[in-house]
């Protein structure tokens, strides 16, 4: 779930782990750990419960030395977060560093106590050191002990192992938790994900599921599932090399708000005209696929299944093609039928979502005629396992709580949606022209929807004290009010609920009270009258409302209701308009309420356990 970060080489190297785990931070941890290895076999083992600088401090207090060490950040999945629990876990002279899950771990550790191992944490990490230190009495090598330890697995796992005898190597697996192996000159690396080695290598190798890998400081020896010694293609990395850093902003959250114009712009570079969208540029045979979609079925969790709600207005109204969207961990436990040339898209910032890649892969067995990712990182095991990966191209997205992938996902779903409504015949040039237009001018609105910020920030201090919100829209604004709410709720830990206006009634008008602000977002289309009811039915009760509307939407302010009055913006692209400022005021709440915005409690960036 995790950090991981592992390295062979002839200098020392305990502070490459740590400056990889600084790296991974913003995927959320809760305590780390290293474990370092010199030339006569002395093994030093570092844990920490709390922040990777504590693990930092103790490193340099102790001047650890070795060339060969394993690192992790530990999200626990099985027992409290402790220094005990933290990895690497130890048996004999076996190290263990472990990402995700082990499912079958009771029955193994029943099976090791009976062997005579004695557990000295709760996680289910520790079968995993144990299991490789019985396996390795019967192996020729390290790996052997490994391969033969990865058959006993049920899980999703990455796994990385060191022997203290032989500190000439580390082994590592992967199933189901992504691995990078980085190459330097004389020296090796891996790690969970690619950012953690950009201070040392730019030269990649991903593993695939199953494969087995040992590295040395010279060599990197890969097998896959079935045993068979395979090549895997090495990538140059084009990730920033400063994406990890904040620069003048206070946080990476309001550093990637504020990014937004120029993600969105490098989402939409080389794939529209002046007027039109190339629809070549969306991936290889995307012509032919998006010609015979007859519906679209959509796969995300979190943010992303909520660009998915908004795009599902966009794909019917604009492209003609039904759709369906469907939370990957509902959609992969049941049984559903495939509808005829339904292209099956999956959502996803990582491109690790577990539930996500498991429905992706169930997908594929049942009949969908093309799998397509949308998703933010090259590489990863979404893009890898897809028919066609039509990238965000957001830039590194840092903060847990997620802001540029959701409106680059959206742009670059408005663009899918332009591309099959073309392809099909299903709109005509000057409806494409448009569309495209207003997507040429997305950057700009945005930097028009950032200038609220400082106005935005005055409003939060009427919601820092509440301990509920209620987020209103209607149309394609009901997913963003479910966006905002759900931003809302990860980073200042204000329960926030979203409401279809129209459902008012229905239920949740009971909880309007003075303690109850309700944000409505009111762009000026066709259901302006029908909200501005359900506006009034707020007001009659009492309720405080924070009206985001278009400066035409005639609303009036009074002492219940504070408007906002927003430029007006092309209604194709006021979705994505009106998200940055919902963004925006769950970024101040939590500022005044001093949560950690980056790390959110309980939280982790790429979600790689079910
Ligand atoms: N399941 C393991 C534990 O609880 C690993 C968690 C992780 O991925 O960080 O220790």
């Amino acid at each position: 779930m995790c950090g991981i970060v592992g390295a062979v080489a002839q200098r020392d190297v305990a502070e490459i782990l740590v400056e990889g785990l600084r790296r991974l931070e913003y995927r959320g941890y809760d305590s780390a750990g290293v474990a370092v290895v010199d030339a006569q076999s002395n093994l030093t083992r570092i844990r920490r419960l709390g922040k990777v600088q504590e693990l930092a401090d103790a490193v340099n207090s102790e001047q650890v030395s070795g060339g060969t060490g394993i690192a992790h950040t530990r999200w626990a999945t099985h027992g409290v977060p402790s220094e005990v629990n933290a990895h690497p876990h130890v048996s004999g002279d076996i190290a263990v560093v472990h990402n995700g899950i082990i499912e079958n771990h009771e029955e193994l550790r029943t099976l090791l106590q009976e062997r005579g191992y004695v557990f000295v944490s709760q996680t289910d990490t520790e079968v995993i050191a144990h299991l490789v230190e019985w396996e390795l009495r019967t192996s020729e090598t390290l790996l052997e002990a490994l391969q033969k330890t990865a058959a006993q697995l049920d899980g999703a796992y990455g796994t990385v192992v060191l022997d203290r005898k032989d500190p000439s190597r580390i082994v590592v697996a992967r199933s189901g938790s992504p691995i990078v192996i980085g190459l330097g000159i004389g020296e090796n690396f891996l790690a969970s994900d690619q950012l953690a080695l950009l201070s040392v290598t730019r030269r990649f190798m991903f593993l695939e599921e199953g494969d087995v890998a040992e590295i040395t400081r010279r060599n990197v020896t890969i097998y896959d599932q079935a045993g068979k010694l395979v090549e895997r293609e090495i990538i140059e990395s084009n990730i920033e090399h400063d994406a990890g850093d904040k620069g003048q902003y206070r946080h990476f959250m309001q550093k990637e708000i504020f990014e937004q114009p120029m993600a969105l712009k490098s989402t939409m570079e080389g794939r529209i005209t002046r007027d039109t969208v190339i629809t070549e540029s969306i991936g290889v045979n995307a012509v032919e696929i998006l010609k015979k979609v007859e519906h679209v079925q959509i796969i995300a969790c979190g943010t992303s299944y909520n660009s998915g709600m908004a795009a599902r207005y966009w794909f019917e109204d604009i492209a003609g093609v039904s759709c369906d969207v469907e939370i990957a961990s509902e959609f992969r436990y049941r049984n559903f039928v495939t509808r005829p040339n339904s292209l099956l898209i999956t959502l996803s910032q990582s491109g690790e979502t577990a539930d996500t890649l498991a429905a992706l892969r169930i997908a594929k067995e049942k009949g969908y005629m093309a799998a397509m990712t949308i998703c933010n990182v090259s590489g990863s095991s979404l893009v890898r396992e897809s028919d066609i990966a039509f990238m965000t191209r957001a830039g590194t997205e840092i903060g847990v709580a997620s802001t540029k992938a959701f409106t680059t996902q959206l742009a670059a779903m408005l663009m899918l949606v332009t591309a099959i409504g073309k392809e099909q015949g299903r709109i005509d040039a000057v409806k494409e022209a448009e569309i495209v237009e207003a997507i040429h001018a997305l950057p700009v609105q945005i930097e028009s929807a950032l200038a609220f910020d400082k106005q935005i920030e005055a409003l939060a201090e009427d919601f820092a004290d509440k301990h509920h919100t209620l987020f209103l829209g209607r149309g394609e604004y009901y997913p963003i009010a479910m966006e905002a709410a759900l931003k809302l709720k990860e980073i200042s830990y204000i329960h926030a609920e979203a409401y279809a206006a129209g459902e008012l009634k229905h239920g949740p008008l009971a909880l309007i009270d003075a303690d109850m602000p309700v944000v409505v977002i009111a762009p000026n289309n066709d259901l302006l009258e029908k909200l501005k009811s359900n506006v009034e039915e707020v007001r009659a009760r009492g309720g405080l409302l924070y009206v985001f509307a278009d400066e035409k939407a005639g609303f009036e302010a009074d002492e219940s209701m504070k408007i906002i009055p927003m430029p007006h913006v092309s209604e194709i692209t006021a979705p994505i308009f009106y998200t940055v400022p919902m963004q925006l005021l769950s970024y101040h709440v939590a500022l005044i309420k001093g949560t950690d915005v980056d790390q959110p409690r309980n939280l982790a960036k790429a979600v790689t356990v079910e």
